[in-house]
């Protein structure tokens, strides 16, 4: 009996065991199979990670912020809908809507309806969008007029100019970004092609990022001819500033930097898309860094963009590993496209590879940032 028990306890156990090994099994392939791609997908993002373990489950206090017209309520509302589809329904950031006019009911209204998220609209007083004082604007116009000669996108528009002067200068200081730390812009009529599924603004706070972009490219000359020259003599002018901040080996000098730093290379980081800390912008550094930019006149009498006018200044007061390109957001501005290219984000972006801008010879500047990273 005993043995009998015995045989029998046994069998069921060595049945237990092998189908114990088989479930092990089959865990084992199913755990690799899911696994393997996320490894891939981890790996190719330039050494960082997209997972959230570090930084406390705190909320993030950022916001998309968004200059726009009520002309452009179409645009805005085909941006909003794919920046909620492929983002932001998993997330639920807030949106900042600014304007230098008041904003329509019907604007309000139908921007609103597109989102679950918290919506504010504002409006952009005087001191933040219009000619200060220093500034003489029967000069600024006949030096409008001349660069209309020269057939530059914007010559002749004033708004433009107030535009970039808000976007340098200004946003990150309105009243309704004061809650907030960092910030994603946005812009009417661009695309956004593939699908974020983590947070990027956690990912920003969790690698000690600072500035993040997607498309690198090259300014019309014509339009900063003393940009450059005005950069340096503020840095002459202000040691203690210069004193703040990293080495220029340290910094991304190079990425704008040529002829051993006499001359401006014409590269910068295009700011319709623009994924940064609004402390970067608040900072004592950057804040005398603009006004003596400003005092210069060029947001006025030339047509210095908030690109270039950003990119330097990031270039100069961040450390390389502050940098961060977003390969993975997928993006078309104008005719200008970025798309991931590896296998992996086939299934997960809806644009092109065959239209990536990335190494475009005469236009991008992704590979010069490549090289001032590494030297
Ligand atoms: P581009 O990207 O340099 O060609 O310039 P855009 O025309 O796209 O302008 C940049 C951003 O500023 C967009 O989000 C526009 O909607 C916005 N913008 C440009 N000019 C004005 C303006 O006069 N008023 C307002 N409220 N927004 C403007
Ligand atoms: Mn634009």
């Amino acid at each position: 009996m005993f043995t009998r028990l015995g045989l029998s306890l046994r069998s069921i156990r060595s049945k237990w065991l092998s189908i114990g090994c088989t479930l092990l099994g089959l865990m084992f392939v199913l755990t690799s199979l899911y696994i393997s791609p996320v490894n891939k997908y981890l790996h190719n993002l330039d050494t960082v990670k997209t997972t959230t373990t570090t930084s406390s489950s705190e909320p993030m206090r950022a916001c998309f912020v968004v200059l726009v017209r009520n002309s452009e309520l179409q645009g805005i509302k085909n941006t909003v809908i794919q920046i909620e589809q492929r983002f932001n329904k998993q997330f639920h950031y807030p949106y900042v809507f600014l304007n230098d006019d008041y904003f329509t009911e019907q604007f309000i209204q139908e921007i609103t309806a597109l989102t679950t998220a918290q919506v504010n609209f504002g409006k952009v007083d005087q001191q933040m969008w219009g000619y200060p004082s220093f500034i003489n604007q029967t000069h600024a116009a006949l030096q409008r007029a001349e660069l209309a000669t020269q057939g530059i996108p914007y010559a002749d528009s004033e708004s433009y100019r107030h535009m970039c002067r808000f976007q340098s200068g200004f946003f990150f200081r309105h009243p309704l970004l004061d809650p907030y730390d960092y910030y994603w812009r946005i812009e009417p009529d661009v695309d956004y092609h593939c699908d974020i599924d983590y947070d990027v603004f956690r990912f920003m706070k969790d690698n000690g990022k600072k500035y993040g972009f997607n498309i690198a490219f090259r300014e019309f000359l014509a339009t900063v001819p003393t940009l450059w020259q005005t950069v340096l003599d503020f840095k002459k002018s202000h040691p203690e500033v210069m004193k703040q901040l990293p080495s220029p080996e340290d910094s991304l000098w190079n990425f704008v930097a040529s002829d051993d730093g006499l001359s401006y290379n014409s590269c910068h980081f295009w700011t319709n898309f623009e994924i940064a800390s609004l402390d970067l912008w608040r900072s004592n550094e950057y804040l005398k860094y603009f006004n003596y930019l400003d005092r210069a006149g060029g947001f006025f009498y030339e047509r210095w963009g908030d690109a270039p006018v950003h990119s330097i200044a990031a270039a100069m007061m961040l450390k390389k590993d502050e940098f961060h390109f977003f390969n993975d957001i997928g993006y078309r501005h104008t005719a200008y496209t970025h798309c991931p290219t590896e296998p992996i984000y086939r299934d997960k972006c809806s644009c092109n590879p065959a239209d990536n801008f990335d190494y475009d010879p005469g236009l991008s500047c992704y590979s010069i940032f490549k090289d001032a990273l590494r030297r």
